[in-house]
């Protein structure tokens, strides 16, 4: 058995203060090697950040475009960069902080970067150097899992666009410059009838509050009200009528960023979890000898390597050509596994870990797996829907029968 470090105070897990990278360990999904150095300039960058303070820090180092290939947004996400920039934030930040960069790199900037013109290029401009956060506001007053039925309307008239309506529990709600507002421009579920705003968060009619939540104040969640917020029509991102086709475009990629920061997130916490069992003595050994916690703690091990393994499988499909179903099921092992790695790791750090942001704390945040960007219901439907293409691509080839030489065929 490998010896493990000593019991150290870095070892200990807490919400807003996250435990240092261990000696000696794998770097692969955690210290991140395009972060690895000592002058990424995000030396400064303080734990308990908040997700506005985190996203400028790695704006102003130059990190951001990291994510996308070649460093351009319109070329599309880079698979390794986004990792490492995930990684890279789970290490250094809480989860809330995490989930405002990754909500801005997988989907917000994605999306604004379809729309063209000055208004559009001056935010994606300043949200990619750090000096301004964006807010993707899709969720409505309405049931977020029955999207069709949000109210949020934005009436098109002539040379202006006007919002009227309100947005719930939006991840950089109470910092963000802007809102990429999805809103409906006619009645009804038809999927031509919703578009894209670019709407100011200084625009008259703009109000926003935080969300009655202590645990993800740190990512600016919030609600937001537009009382018939006018704009003019260079405000509209895209053309009318395709802000639910590029939603389902542009969320396959917010899928397989949950996947792989999930992988980041499973690695930190069963890492700390190692080194907490090896510490605590029980008997003339410690609990990490005992048989049971062992196997438990290799179920959570095999867990997050199915979910690195489906990443690496499905993430170019969902990277190149953002295939729904690929994207679902990523989105469905990352909200099933991340909550069953951290309630085991939660459960084995017995009492401490209901210390204040202790791993409990993790814990409940983390549930927002299995709940942000598509419930796990709703992402297995998808799935149910494609089981005949998913068995078809399960199967294998019957056997063939080997070509017989016969000898008489070559006379
Ligand atoms: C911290 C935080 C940050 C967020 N950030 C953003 C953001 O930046 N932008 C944004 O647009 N939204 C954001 N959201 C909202 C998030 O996307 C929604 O919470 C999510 O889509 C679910 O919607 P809901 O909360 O309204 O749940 P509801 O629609 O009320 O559903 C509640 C539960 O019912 C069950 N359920 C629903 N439908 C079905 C079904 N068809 N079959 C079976 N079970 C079902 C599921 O268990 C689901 O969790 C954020 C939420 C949180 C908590």
């Amino acid at each position: 058995m490998p010896e493990l470090p000593p019991s150290d105070a870095s070892y200990a897990i807490t919400a807003r203060t996250t435990p240092q990278a261990i000696p000696d360990s794998d770097t692969t999904a955690g210290a991140a090697p395009l972060f690895a150095t000592a002058s990424t300039g995000l030396d400064a960058l303080s734990t308990d950040a908040t997700g506005a303070e985190a996203w400028a820090a790695f704006g102003a180092a130059g990190l951001l475009t990291r994510a996308y290939r070649g460093g351009e947004i319109r070329e599309g996400v880079d698979i390794d960069g986004l990792a490492d920039l995930l990684a890279a934030a789970d290490t250094r930040c809480s989860i809330p902080a995490t989930l405002s960069a990754s909500v801005q790199l997988a989907t917000a900037l994605p999306l604004l970067a379809t729309g063209t013109g000055p208004t559009v290029e001056q935010t994606l401009r300043r949200t990619l150097t750090g000096q301004a956060t964006l807010a993707l506001a899709a969720t409505d007053t309405t049931a977020g899992t029955d999207l069709t039925a949000l109210r949020t309307e934005a009436a098109l008239d002539g040379g202006s666009v006007t919002v009227t309506g309100g947005k719930e529990w939006i991840a950089n709600a109470t910092t963000a410059e802007a809102f990429l507002v999805l809103a409906r421009h006619r009645p009804g579920r038809h999927f031509t009838s919703f578009s894209w705003v670019l709407v100011p968060a200084d625009a008259p009619g703009v109000s926003t509050r935080p969300a009655p939540s202590t645990l993800y104040a740190a990512s600016g969640a919030g609600h937001v009200t537009f009382d018939s917020v006018r704009l003019d029509r260079a405000h509209l991102v895209g053309r009318a009528g395709l802000g639910l086709p590029l939603f389902a475009r542009h969320i396959t990629v917010e899928r397989l960023a949950g996947a792989l920061w999930g992988v980041a997130l499973c690695r930190r916490i069963l890492e700390a979890t190692r080194h907490r069992l090896a510490d605590r003595a029980h008997g003339d050994a410690t609990l990490w000898q005992l048989s049971h916690i062992r196997q438990r703690f290799a179920s959570c091990l095999l867990r997050v390597q199915e979910l690195q393994a489906l990443a690496d499988s499905l993430g170019p499909e969902v990277a190149r050509c953002h295939d729904t179903r690929a994207a679902a099921t990523l989105k469905a092992a990352a909200g099933t596994t991340v909550p069953y790695v951290l309630g085991e790791c939660a459960h084995l750090w017995g009492a401490a870990g209901f210390a204040d942001g202790g791993i409990q704390e993790i814990r409940a945040q983390a549930a927002l797996f299995g709940i942000g960007g598509g419930a796990t219901e709703i992402v297995l439907e998808a799935l149910a829907d494609g089981a005949d293409q998913i068995l078809r691509k399960l199967a294998r080839p019957a056997p063939q029968p080997e070509p017989t030489t016969d000898p008489r065929a070559s006379v």
